[in-house]
């Protein structure tokens, strides 16, 4: 327990040892706090039949829980000068795969094929680099990949715009985007004081578990994403004005869009914050049997 990467001490040693430099433009905070990682580890439930995906694996802090609590980690990790770092502070740990890419440019569902040597479920658990958290959130949402659950910090004000229920000031496209596939919840708050170097804001835990099927039925659904982000452009425009920007002004889309308004009994003069997912589907459903 001592020998946890995460305690402060060791921490600062490894890094010492390395001479290793934060690179603020990589998001680079480091945890070191062995309780919150404990926790990290309770809030997804990982056991020896689950492989886990982590995104930034930094020194190593959360990879280590990882690794003892479940069957196999597959992490990818941008910076060249924590790779060597890796090798040394993980190097107990055969079940543990370290890549060394973008995460963003990764090819998922071949790189897991390749390490993960059986099916079980994927988990995604991770302490995000910030300045990419929803551009993550959204490869893993859209890729093919079988991931059951996600386990991951955040600034708290994402997790809050994620959660976000209609009407409030949160509430948005990412809402939607992420709520559509996953169940989402925050788990915990984390204080700044568990990281160096500490971040400005504060951090949270977000535990998204994947819905067995959409939260609604949609027929097509990029049309109901484009919907969606349409109705948000102006956020203090009306559904009205958006809609139009992005379907036309002519006057039989203008007919349409009131035909299609009406059906779901939707003021034409609501903001798109005030509307549901279910209201968002059953636009979308009905503005697709008619635009071309
Ligand atoms: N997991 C470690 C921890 O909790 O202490 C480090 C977390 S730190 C917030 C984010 C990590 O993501 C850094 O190690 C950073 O180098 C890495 N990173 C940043 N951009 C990345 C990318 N596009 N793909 C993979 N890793 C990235």
């Amino acid at each position: 327990e001592n020998k946890d990467i995460a305690t402060p001490s060791r921490t600062r040693a490894i890094l010492e040892q390395y001479g290793f430099s934060f690179k603020k433009s990589l998001g680079q905070n480091f945890l070191t706090e062995p309780n919150i990682l404990r926790k990290i580890v309770e809030v997804a439930g990982l056991d020896q039949e689950t492989n886990v995906i982590e995104v930034g694996p930094g020194i190593g802090a959360l990879t280590e829980h990882l690794a003892r609590a479940s069957h196999q980690v597959l992490a990818f990790e941008i910076d060249g000068r924590l790779i060597e770092v890796l090798a040394d502070t993980l190097s107990p740990y055969p079940n543990v795969t370290v890549l060394h890419q973008d995460v963003l440019k990764a090819d998922l569902a071949s790189a897991t094929k390749e390490v993960f040597d059986t099916s079980y479920p994927i988990k995604v658990v991770a302490n995000l680099p910030y300045y990419i958290t929803t551009p993550i959130m959204m490869h893993f949402l859209e890729s093919n990949l079988e991931v059951t659950e996600l386990v991951v910090m955040m600034q708290k004000e994402v997790a809050d715009r994620i959660i976000a229920s209609p009407g409030s000031k949160a509430y948005g496209s990412l809402s939607i985007a992420v709520q559509y596939y996953m169940d989402a919840e925050i788990a915990f708050i984390v204080p700044k004081t568990a990281f160096v170097p500490q971040p400005n804001v504060d951090s949270a835990i977000l535990k998204l578990t994947k819905r067995s099927t959409p939260l609604v039925e949609v027929t097509e659904e990029d049309f109901f994403f484009e919907v969606v982000r349409a109705s948000f452009k102006q956020r203090r425009k009306t559904l009205w004005n958006n809609l139009t920007a992005f379907l036309g002004k002519d006057d039989s889309t203008k007919l349409n869009l009131e035909a299609s308004l009406k059906e779901c009994e939707i003021d034409p003069k609501r903001r798109g914050e005030t509307l549901s997912i279910e209201e968002f589907a059953q636009l979308a459903n009905s503005l697709s049997t008619w635009r071309k």
